[in-house]
């Protein structure tokens, strides 16, 4: 029997916490503590503790699927592969577009993008974060003068007072979620504005509730 310990970054949320995916002869089993990463110190959260389980989930698709009608028969890539780019040569680029995923990693994203400029000859590419985040990416722009996270995770540990807006913090980043109670237990305040009375409205000092759909306007 061979085990030995992989480790990897969680795709379940952009926290990025690392964590160690325990193999058993080449099946992965289950995950373990990776104690060096500064941003989530050896934990996670439910969601990270299993993220093993598509791994070998037996519902997984292990080879593509060509649609005939309505049913999907199991193709080789090559068959799967040669369809697709004969499909693709049937448009001119302005006519296809590209969409990527916040799911993906920066270097998913990347590939993407080259793929879309340098194999499809499109400029149409976007993002759903461009979607979610271009009205916060002009606020940080203008308060901080760079459109991105200003501090690390560990930071906020650190903070005397964090103003957090629409997001449950507490619920989708707990890895976050931690800093912010780590801070709240060194005594600081926790402001918080969102429409929904959530686990981490409970958690704030001062608790902002407005109207869906009026944080953007
Ligand atoms: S907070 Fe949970 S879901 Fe997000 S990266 Fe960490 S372990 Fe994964």
């Amino acid at each position: 029997m061979t085990f030995t310990q992989v480790t990897t970054t969680c795709p379940y949320c952009s926290t990025g916490c690392s964590l160690n995916l325990m193999v058993q002869d080449g099946r992965v089993i289950g995950t373990a503590p990776y104690y060096r990463s500064p941003v989530n110190e050896g934990r996670i959260c439910p969601k990270g503790t299993y993220c093993h389980q598509f791994i070998h989930n037996s519902d997984r698709l292990k080879r593509p699927l060509i649609r005939k009608g309505d049913i999907f028969y199991e193709a080789d890539w090559d068959a799967a592969l040669d369809l697709i780019s004969r499909r693709f040569s049937e448009y001119q680029p302005d006519e296809m577009a590209v969409l990527s995923s916040a799911r993906c990693s920066n270097e998913d994203n990347y590939l993407a993008m080259k793929f879309a400029r340098g194999v499809l000859k499109t400029r149409h590419i976007d993002h759903c974060a461009r979607i979610c985040h271009s009205a916060t990416m002009v606020g940080l722009y203008l308060a901080f003068g760079c459109s991105a996270m200003t501090n690390s995770i560990p930071d906020i540990g650190k903070s005397d007072c964090i103003f957090c807006l629409g997001s449950n913090t507490l619920e989708q980043h707990p890895l976050i979620g931690r800093q912010i109670i780590r801070a709240r237990t060194r005594g600081a305040r926790l402001i918080y504005a969102d429409p929904r009375h959530t686990p981490t409205a409970i958690q704030s000092d001062l608790f902002i509730q407005f109207y869906s759909g009026s944080d953007v306007l």
